[in-house]
This record gives structure tokens, C-alpha cells and sequence, in this order.
């Protein structure tokens, strides 16, 4: 750092701006800084350590076990003092917490490193770092959940699949019963599939999650044209239950801003799940005019939601323990996603059901025309300061 020395500034003025500036310095780092003597007595402290400390009185000369309630791993207390005057080298971990008076418990990375030979007579104390990490530990911990759960999910399939396969071969050497054989490899070809739409889904998923709104790509929907062709795709499918489905869309609609992919994605989730939970009857699908955007609703007439399981559908990997709904395969990724991509384009979806007579999502999309994007774009950027 430049020392701005003003000509025939004595060397005690160099020394107090020299440690002015460092004091500044000091104070404008993100992290928490936190200095103490040989005995564990505090002799520096800046702002973003208060912050994390949560304590905004004077800290200078007292212990830091006094001020830094340090609780390890296991939830018991740690004296910070005995810590910091027992660490020899340099340690830093992220397994401390700290409970403020409050009671709630935040995550911190805690560094400690004892400061040598300054003074040129050995140890003159120690320098904490200290950051608080509640927010990457809890990403942390839903990745890794994340993670668990999709392996476990993975891992069923493929261990029937290998399971139905190995039957398989061991008939064709056996007797070769083609009965036997046709059965095992149905079952296979069944955990392929249910394997190849839990990956459709988590790639769908990563696309959602790695989405924001600017690569979000809005162009004119014709709604007539939309629901009509998703109509005509899942006829097969509707056919093949003895189901019937029907489109309503009010006349006046015309074009709808959004994107098109999205919303497609949205109804196509849950048209598939109207007619993978309806036995009897049919699926209604309707668009109509909404202010500022519109309203699209997929109803069926299927074994319906209960209370209890409304509150639930749209979180990662539930599926309802009705065994109607068992019958079925799933993933339970399917409205998690869809509520993803809801959030993306600014679309609501609320959910009514009644159980055994039926279920009706309704989607709100708003009409984001060119103007209306450009607001949004504006709301997201970070604001500049005045010229
Ligand atoms: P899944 O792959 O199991 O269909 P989803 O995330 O799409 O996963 O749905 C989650 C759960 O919500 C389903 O397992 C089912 O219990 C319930 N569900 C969703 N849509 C319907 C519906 N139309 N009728 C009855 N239950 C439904």
C-alpha cells in the first residue's frame, strides 16, 4: 500500500497513518478478523466480527472464551480461550457453531494461527478468522440428502432390472420357456423405463435449478394451438385407459408471452399425472383469459388428493402412500419440477381435490410481453448507483 507522505513527516506520523490504514483495512474485510495477545485477551476486532459475534460492545481486553461461546460438533460448549492458547499451528475448521441469546445456532469457519516474532521476542498472540457458514452448510446437506436419495432411487430399479435379466439367461439355458422369458424381460424393460423418466426428470430439474429469468426464452404462444396438440399427444395414452379428454378454450384468447417450452413442460406433467391417477371418466383441460395473463386448469375425475398429501405433492420425491397410487410408477420428481419451472416464468399453480371424486391444478401464467420483460429484467439487475 502507498504511505502518502507529506514532506517532513516524522517517522511516529508514518507509523500512525501506516496503522490507520491497516485499521481501515482491516475493517473492510468480509470476514471476521479477531486479534489477541499471548493470554487470550482481545487487542483487535473488526465489524464483520462483531457481526458474527453478535455483540456490539467493547470487546477489547477481555478473554475471547468470554465473547466467542463456541459450541463443537456434539453441541457442547468449548472454551475458546483454551482453544486458542492450545493451538500450536495453524487450525481452521467449519465444524464450530455459535447459539446466539436468541438460542438459534449459526455454522462458522473458525481459523486460528499464533502470530510469531512481530516484536522479535518469540510469540506475540494469535489471529482468528471467522465466517459465518449457516447457508453453505445447509446447500451442503440438501446436495448431499439429494444425493443419497437419488442413488437410493437409481439403485432399485437397476438391482430388479439385473435381477429380472439374470432369471432371464438362466431360463434361456434351462429349458428356454418362453412364457418364463417374456415375463422377466417385460418386468426389465419396466425398470428401464421407470429409470429412463427419472432421469428425463432430473435433467429437467438441473436445466430448472440452473435457470434464471434472463435465459428464459419468451416468445407468442398461440393457446389454442398449444392445447390442441397436447390434446392430440396424449390421445393414445387416453384411448388406451378408455378415458376421454377435452379441451375448453375461451375464444377471445390470443396470443400468451411466455415460454413456450415451460409451459408446455407444466401442463404435460400434469395432464400425464391426470391420466396416470384416473381410472374412470375424463380429463378437462382449459385456458382462459386471466388478469394480466391467463389461466390454464387440468382437471380428472381420479382417486383425488387428500389434505394431508396437498400439503406434500410438491416437495422432491413424494409420492402419496395410497395404493392406488403405488399401482402406478413415479418418480416423485414430477411437480417438484413443475413447481420449478412455475417459479421461472412467474407462473402460480394452486391445487384442489377431493379424494375418490378428483383433482383440478390450476396455473396462472402472466403475459410477459416485451414490455413487461424488460420491467422484469430491470427489477433483477442490481441497481446502479445515480449518475
Ligand atoms: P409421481 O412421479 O409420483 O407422479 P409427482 O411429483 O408428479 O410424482 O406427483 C407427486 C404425487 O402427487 C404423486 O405420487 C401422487 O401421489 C400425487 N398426485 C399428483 N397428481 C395427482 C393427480 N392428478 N391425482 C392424484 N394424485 C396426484
Amino acid at each position: 500500500m502507498d504511505t502518502p507522505l507529506t514532506p517532513g513527516a516524522n517517522s511516529q506520523e508514518v507509523i500512525d497513518l501506516e496503522h490507520a490504514q491497516l485499521r481501515a483495512l482491516i475493517n473492510s474485510m468480509g470476514d471476521g478478523v479477531i486479534a489477541t495477545d499471548q493470554q487470550g485477551k482481545i487487542t483487535l476486532c473488526n465489524g464483520a466480527a462483531l457481526n458474527v459475534l453478535d455483540n456490539n460492545t467493547e470487546l477489547l481486553g477481555t478473554y475471547i472464551g468470554n465473547s466467542l461461546k463456541l459450541l463443537g460438533a456434539d453441541e457442547q460448549p468449548i472454551d475458546a480461550t483454551r482453544l486458542v492458547l492450545d493451538t500450536k499451528s495453524q487450525m481452521a475448521s467449519r465444524d464450530f457453531r455459535l447459539r446466539y441469546s436468541d438460542n438459534s445456532l449459526v455454522n462458522i469457519y473458525l481459523s486460528i494461527a499464533p502470530v510469531r516474532g512481530s516484536s522479535g521476542n518469540g510469540q506475540d498472540g494469535y489471529v482468528l478468522l471467522i465466517r459465518d457458514i449457516t447457508h453453505e452448510k445447509s446447500l451442503e446437506e440438501e446436495r448431499d440428502e439429494f444425493i443419497s436419495i437419488v442413488s437410493h432411487e437409481l439403485r432399485t430399479p437397476v438391482t430388479i432390472a439385473e435381477g429380472n435379466l439374470s432369471n432371464a439367461l438362466i431360463t434361456i439355458d434351462r429349458d428356454g420357456d418362453i412364457r418364463t422369458i417374456d415375463n422377466v424381460v417385460h418386468q426389465a424393460h419396466d425398470q428401464v423405463m421407470f429409470l429412463s423418466s427419472l432421469i428425463n426428470d432430473l435433467s429437467t430439474l438441473s436445466r430448472a435449478e440452473n435457470g434464471d429469468l434472463q435465459h428464459v426464452n419468451f416468445v407468442s404462444i398461440n393457446v389454442h394451438q398449444l392445447l390442441n396438440s397436447l390434446a392430440q399427444n396424449y390421445l393414445p395414452e387416453v384411448e388406451k385407459k378408455n378415458l376421454t379428454m377435452h379441451t375448453e378454450i375461451d375464444p377471445s384468447l390470443e396470443l400468451l408471452h411466455s415460454s413456450n417450452l415451460y409451459v408446455r413442460e407444466i401442463l404435460q406433467n400434469l395432464v400425464t399425472n391426470a391420466i396416470k391417477y384416473t381410472e374412470h371418466g375424463m380429463i378437462t383441460v382449459t385456458a382462459r383469459p386471466a388478469t394480466g395473463g391467463v389461466m390454464f386448469t387440468v382437471s380428472d375425475s381420479g382417486i383425488g388428493i387428500s389434505r394431508n398429501d396437498q400439503e406434500q405433492i410438491f416437495d422432491k420425491f413424494f409420492r402419496s402412500e395410497d395404493f392406488r397410487t403405488r399401482k402406478s410408477s413415479g418418480t416423485g420428481l414430477g411437480l417438484y419440477v413443475t413447481r420449478k419451472l412455475a417459479r421461472l416464468i412467474d407462473a402460480k399453480i394452486t391445487v384442489e381435490s377431493t379424494l375418490n371424486k378428483g383433482s383440478t391444478f390450476s396455473i396462472f401464467v402472466p403475459d410477459m410481453t416485451p414490455a413487461a420483460q424488460a420491467a422484469k429484467l430491470a427489477e433483477s439487475l442490481p441497481s446502479q448507483p445515480a449518475a
